[in-house]
């Protein structure tokens, strides 16, 4: 019968673990193929080998997830539309900066019947309003696009610790259902639920309250000040679903890529890290400038987010009603001071 090829588009931190945990099901599943192929964006390591052939000979993403084997059937390629060509199932997981030009080059090389799904957390902001990278995906390559998002820190997916994951989908139940199959493991739990564009920007918009509790860190405000900066968080992402997308459900935010994406975010991840960074110094140095230092090549979403977020409410003159939003924004531009992540907080309560 038919058998499955799947590709993974992207091989940073996220992108190795998505295609080490896809690779110990395709070798497991007779509906899949068992190899995977991971695109690769090139780049010359220190040694002078090429990163694509340093992960095909050790089986392992030596600079962005250094020490965990991938599987053998994880197969690395640096040449874009040979990665993608036979896929009938295409997992994108590169940080959203980049999805732009991958898309512009891969319009017409991939199978007219492929399924996408995005691991992406992020948004694109055009002209004619912010679109979803998922719809992105779907609209320049014409094909349907899911979304995978949750409490997943990479490097703790890699040492197989257990956590848990959401699949958002826009009506294909089947076709969610094979994406669920594809990426559970008896460490990684994964759920289904009918709300894309809940799922999906739960994920975005989590970056952006991450960063505002890395100012909270870096400022030594300590837990209560944090938690109280995550619900407003949470509330303001819930207020921002809406006002996007009427049909976003109450439920999608106590899911993975919910609260927990949040939680685990605001204690455990890179924004959150690189904003205390940005906070202890003062605002004085850049985040372009930190992230380049303690990241290695690892890329934040969040800053970027926030940008575009504004962007959005600026357009519709509705940034009173985001008042964490916007405060971040403008800490990370450098029009307010790190300290002013609190001050909004006296704004009367404006979401019940
Ligand atoms: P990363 O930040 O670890 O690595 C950066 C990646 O970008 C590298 O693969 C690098 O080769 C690539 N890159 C650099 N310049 C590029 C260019 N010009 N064009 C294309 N690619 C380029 O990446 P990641 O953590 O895998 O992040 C991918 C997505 O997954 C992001 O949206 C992120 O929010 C999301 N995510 C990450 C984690 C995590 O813990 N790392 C967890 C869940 C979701
Ligand atoms: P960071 O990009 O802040 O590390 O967050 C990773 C993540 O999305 C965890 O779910």
């Amino acid at each position: 019968g038919f058998k499955s090829r799947v590709s993974v588009i992207g091989s940073g931190s996220w992108g190795s673990v998505a295609a080490k945990l896809v690779a110990f099901n395709t070798l497991n599943l007779s509906s899949f193929h068992d190899e995977v192929k991971m695109w690769v964006f090139e780049e010359t390591l220190q040694s002078g080998e090429k990163l694509t052939d340093a992960i095909n000979r050790t089986n392992e993403n030596v600079k962005y997830l250094p020490g965990i084997k991938l599987g053998k059937n994880v197969i690395a390629d640096p040449d874009l539309d040979n990665a993608v060509k036979d896929a009938n199932m295409l997992v994108f997981v590169t940080p959203h900066q980049f999805i732009d030009n991958i898309c512009k080059s891969l319009v017409g090389k991939v199978r007219s019947d492929a399924e996408a799904i995005s691991l992406i957390k992020g948004m694109e902001v055009k002209i004619e309003g912010p679109c979803l990278i998922s719809t992105y995906i779907s609209e320049q390559l014409g094909i349907n696009c899911s979304v995978l998002m949750g409490a997943n820190l990479a490097n703790e997916i890699a040492e197989e610790k257990f956590s848990e994951a959401t699949v958002g989908y826009r009506n294909n139940r089947e076709i969610a259902e094979q994406w669920v199959q594809l990426f559970t493991t008896p460490y990684f739990m994964v759920t289904p639920v009918q709300d894309v564009e809940g799922v999906e920007l739960c994920g975005t918009l989590k970056n952006v309250v991450a960063i505002a509790a890395g100012f909270v860190d870096g400022l030594d405000m300590g837990n209560n000040t944090k938690a109280a900066i995550i619900r407003f968080g949470l509330r303001e992402m819930r207020e921002f679903c809406k006002l996007l997308f009427s049909s976003v459900k109450d439920d999608t935010f106590f899911e993975s890529c919910g609260v927990a994406d949040v939680i685990t975010t605001c204690f455990g991840g890179r924004n959150r890290k690189v904003a205390e960074a940005f906070a202890r110094n003062g605002g004085k140095r850049s985040f372009d400038e930190l992230e380049a230092e303690m990241l290695q090549g690892q890329k934040l979403q969040g800053v970027t987010t926030v940008r575009e977020v504004y962007e959005v409410l600026r357009h519709r003159g509705l940034l009173e009603l985001f008042p964490l939003f916007a405060t971040v924004h403008e800490i990370c531009s450098g029009c307010l001071p790190p300290s002013a992540i609190v001050i909004y907080s006296e704004k009367k309560n404006i979401f019940p």
